[in-house]
């Protein structure tokens, strides 16, 4: 335990289950002292969600939904999240979606369709989640998303979502401009690869994975606790001189050529 986010009001989107990286980021911000508010898309992440915080005796201010597909979807879950907690501190973005079939084969088979939902889904989402949330940030504040090395290089396979991560990073930058006259700072972590239920789609995952082992610095794998104690730290004001920055927890493996 610590206190780096001693009564933080702080929205998390993205637990679909014990292993998404949102559910790491929980446990960091919980042992920092956060009040965690979540959004959850679907009622299956929903009822997992209540029993990981149960089973882990996490008390959650709020849970609400939130499709990051539909605008009213998004006004009303934060209009809910401004009535009934108030100020908002932080937010944790960790919501990306695109078509398995997108996540094989040649970029340039991708189709209009694939390319305009992981646009939607992985990237104008966070802008559209910025416009709202910045209301309740009367304080300052500080937004994380997550992002991936596919954005910056070619990753095989990785395709459409390393386009689509390559727009959310741009995005960082120009909202970390528009929201930092009013205190609030926007950033990203770019994590290594890890499993999850999102990893599953993407071909040759295993293979991204043990290359982390054989070449990175520290030669070992990344975990969701390490992402998200990197988020805890973004979001806290350790970091309050750091806005518009994408910060790697790879193991060190971006730096090697
Ligand atoms: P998960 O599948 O566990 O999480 C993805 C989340 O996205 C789910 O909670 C899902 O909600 C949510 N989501 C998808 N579509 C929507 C939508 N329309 N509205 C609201 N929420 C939606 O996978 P990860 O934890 O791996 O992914 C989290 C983030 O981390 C993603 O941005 C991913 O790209 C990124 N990342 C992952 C890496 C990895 O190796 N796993 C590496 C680097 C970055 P629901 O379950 O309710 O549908």
């Amino acid at each position: 335990m610590n206190s780096l986010l001693k009564n933080k009001n702080i929205v998390v989107m993205g637990v679909a289950n014990n292993r998404s990286i949102a559910w790491g980021i929980t446990k960091s911000l919980h042992n920092a002292g956060a009040n965690l508010i979540f959004t959850n898309r679907q009622e299956r992440s929903k009822q997992k969600l209540e029993k990981l915080l149960a089973q882990n005796e996490i008390d959650p201010t709020l849970i609400v939904s939130c499709d990051v597909a539909d605008d009213e979807s998004i006004v009303n879950a934060f209009q809910e999240i401004g009535e009934k907690v108030g100020t908002i501190h932080g937010l944790v973005h960790s919501v990306a979606f695109a078509n398995r079939d997108e996540l094989n084969g040649e970029y340039a088979d991708t189709s209009r369709d694939g390319y305009l939902l992981a646009q939607n889904i992985s990237s104008y989402s966070l802008v559209a989640v910025t416009r709202e949330v910045k209301k309740l940030m009367t304080e300052g504040g500080g937004i994380v998303t997550q992002t991936y090395l596919g954005a910056e290089r070619v990753v095989p396979n990785y395709n459409v979502m390393g386009v689509a991560k390559a727009a959310l990073e741009a995005s960082v930058r120009y909202l970390a401009e528009d929201v930092g006259k009013y205190g609030i700072r926007v950033n990203a972590v770019s994590a290594g690869p890890i499993r999850t239920l999102s990893a599953k789609g993407v071909s040759g995952f295993n293979d991204k994975m043990s290359v982390i082992e054989e070449k990175a610095p520290l030669r070992r794998q990344i975990d969701q606790d390490q992402v998200g104690d990197a988020t805890a730290f973004l979001l806290s004001d350790m970091a309050r001189g750091v806005t518009g920055d994408v910060l790697h927890v790879d193991s060190g493996f971006h730096i090697i050529a």
